[in-house]
């Protein structure tokens, strides 16, 4: 090992731990989450490289390997209670009635009132103090086991800090996503052409469930926790706050909103600035929890049927629920050709502003719920979350409603529209569709695809409208002459903005792919096609299945890669961006001195150690490549278990067959 990894190491520890104080602690991002990942992969990479500088602190350290299949099943050791809820003020005060009843001799003075987040709840279990389990709710005897993807969640401790806690305990929290993190995954899956999350809390609860922790890690999930449960060991809290505070010496984060009061009557006094409180924190939560402050009231007054505690109540804030008339079922047209269905509402005002629109997020939801034009339909809207219609109301039908259906063409260009297997959105697959125009030519300029400063939404939308451009390629022909013409359009910006459009002919072929707004191709897959193919002539005449072949692309981004390039229309675009002079190759790294310059190899199989990418990953930093087929080019074939045709033609074609301990041999790695 160097000194000079070690002090790498040690440095990208302190950006990682850097950017993450200003993430979760000051929620003033320093970094982009491109540049975070890539510190944390090069610090993997290094600690991957030399096991000697992996500590048990380093960031790394939370996220651990993929499950292989399925989440195993986990029984806590204490059944996770739920709350009861109590609506109104009465049905608060007959909660500490039904208490004084089963407790006539006690008076229960003293109450702590926490925010209810509206997230997903877990359980992790600390053995003499150090996260060796965790588990979602599940049905609250038998949750999921979900410990490498809570390990990513910075707000969950590895170690406790202090001492004092029982050897033995699980801890009770909620997992959430603030708004902010929520908008951002959203806009992320948009991107993608991924279907968004209706709220917040299946953002986390889908997060948590994931099989790989690194897309867990990604979500930045936080975490509050509000209780533990000793099983070996006592606690030294007498009273609900105390253990609130023990929680908190012993580094889990605490909602700050708690409060401390004598009587019940104080608690109802407070709940009205709860209430105006909630819409104004930056995560959604929906209510109070109430609980009895001292901690030996609770096991005397216990719980209902085992499973819901007498000693805590959640006072609940429902949404506002409004009634109003779907008048009728829109389609918007999404960047990547994605068809959202939305509801045209008789305007209504709800929480305090009127509404008159609502999403109802694809075909299959509308027909599960059985919205119909024409239908009385209750609607709610939580926090800062698209207003969405709950039911509708049946009772209230007249008949003169109409079952809605998704149109086989698109409403905005009239092309047919495609709805691939096992996804519930359906697609205009035409690049040049009007919907699809302004978003698509708004994301081809952002900085990440073609870097085009100074075109955002307004402009874009301001040469739409004065019929400048209809789709990328007209970019190129715009002139400062032509621009000064228009409205708000100064000399000097017209110049700039045309230079910048004639810079962006620079870019490379990963940064246009991405930019092209292809279903399922983001950034990285922009990069792997990129790299792979070289040029647009040799991707645009690749097969689905070579297309498939390229490490880290599945079948799913094949397909909508194969038929993005199998529209006519889309050729034609391509030919206008190559006449344009647009750069349509990737610039390769040369590698001079690599243990495998210029030797081309393919893999099948697979191998013991190395995953598909991993190995691409090794040859090509050795200077190698790796090819989908094998032919009389090809130097070696990588072979693995259940190796199948691959292994026959280089057999036929008489190339070298080795194994993964001979490849790390000829890179410098052997085991
Ligand atoms: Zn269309």
């Amino acid at each position: 090992m160097t000194g000079g990894a070690a002090e790498r190491a040690a440095w990208l520890r302190e950006q990682i731990d850097r950017a993450n104080h200003a993430y979760y602690v000051l929620d003033a991002p320093e970094i982009s989450d491109a540049e975070y990942d890539r510190l944390f992969r090069e610090l993997q990479q290094l600690e991957a490289d030399h096991p000697a500088l992996r500590s048990p602190d380093s960031p790394t350290q939370r996220v651990g390997a993929p499950v292989a299949s399925a989440l195993a099943k986990v029984t806590h050791l204490r059944p996770m209670i739920s709350l009861g809820n109590a609506f109104t003020p009465e049905e608060l005060t007959a909660w500490e009635e039904r208490n004084a009843r089963i407790l006539p001799e006690v008076r229960i003075a003293g109450y702590t009132t926490e925010i209810k987040i509206d997230g997903a709840a877990v359980s992790l279990t600390y053995e003499g103090g150090r996260l060796t389990a965790g588990a979602t709710r599940g049905n609250g005897i038998i949750g999921e086991d979900i410990t490498a993807n809570l390990r990513t969640i910075a707000d969950v401790p590895l170690a406790l800090k202090r001492d004092g806690w029982p050897r033995l305990m699980e801890i009770r929290g909620e997992v959430y996503l603030p708004y902010a993190g929520f908008t951002r995954v959203n806009q992320g899956r948009e991107r993608d052409g991924e279907p968004l999350f209706a709220n917040p809390r299946n953002a986390a609860a889908g997060g948590l469930r994931q099989l790989d922790p690194n897309i867990t890690r990604r979500r930045r999930l936080r975490m509050f926790a509000f209780a533990v449960e000793p099983i070996e060991g006592r606690l030294s809290a007498r009273t609900h706050w105390e253990l609130l505070d023990l929680l908190a010496g012993w580094g889990f984060q605490i909602e700050s909103h708690r409060e401390r009061f004598g009587t019940l009557a104080e608690v109802q006094a407070a709940i009205t600035s709860y209430e105006e409180l909630i819409p104004r924190l930056p995560f959604q939560a929906d209510g109070v929890v109430v609980k009895v402050d001292r901690l030996e009231l609770h096991g005397e007054l216990g719980s209902v049927g085992g499973r819901e505690p007498r000693w805590a109540i959640a006072r609940k804030f429902a949404p506002e629920v409004a009634v109003t008339r779907v008048e009728d079922i829109r389609i918007n047209v999404g960047r990547t050709g994605a068809l959202n269905p939305w509801a045209v509402l008789a305007p209504v005002e709800i929480s305090g502003v009127t509404v008159s629109a609502a999403t109802l997020h694809n075909e299959e939801l509308i027909a599960q719920k059985d919205i119909r034009i024409g239908d009385q339909v209750e609607i709610i809207r939580a926090g800062e979350v698209i207003p969405q219609v709950v039911r509708p109301l049946p009772d209230k039908r007249t008949g003169q409603e109409r079952a809605f259906r998704m149109p086989d063409r698109c409403p905005a260009c009239d092309t047919p529209v495609e709805r691939p297997a096992g996804e519930a959105m359906r697609y205009c697959p035409n690049v040049s569709c009007p919907g699809r125009v302004l978003e698509g030519i708004v994301h081809y300029a952002s900085s990440d695809a073609m870097d085009i400063r100074g075109l955002g939404y307004e402009r874009v939308r301001q040469f739409l409208t004065a019929g400048l451009i209809s789709d990328v390629a007209d970019l190129y022909e715009l002139t400062a002459e032509r621009l000064v013409q228009l409205d708000r359009f100064a000399a000097q910006s017209a110049g700039q903005l045309v230079a910048a459009i004639d810079a962006s002919k620079a870019r490379p072929l990963s940064s246009l792919l991405f930019g092209l707004g292809i279903r399922h191709v983001g950034k990285t897959v922009a990069q792997l096609l990129a790299r792979r193919f070289g040029t647009m002539q040799a991707l645009m005449h690749a097969s689905e299945e070579d297309i498939s072949d390229v490490p880290g692309v599945g079948p799913a981004i094949a397909e909508a890669a194969a038929a993005f390039f199998a529209e006519p229309r889309n050729h034609e675009l391509i030919r206008r961006l190559e006449r344009a002079g647009l750069t349509f190759s990737e610039p390769r790294a040369a590698k001079a001195d690599g243990a495998l310059k210029g030797r081309s190899y393919v893999l099948t199989g697979t191998l013991p150690t190395l995953s598909r990418g991993q190995a691409t990953e090794l040859i090509e930093a050795a200077g190698g490549r790796v090819t989908g087929s094998v032919s009389r080019k090809t130097d070696a074939v990588v072979a693995g278990a259940d190796a199948g045709g691959k292994l026959e033609k280089a057999r036929a074609c008489e190339v070298e067959i080795i194994d993964e301990a001979e490849l790390l041999r000829r890179l410098g790695r052997t085991a």
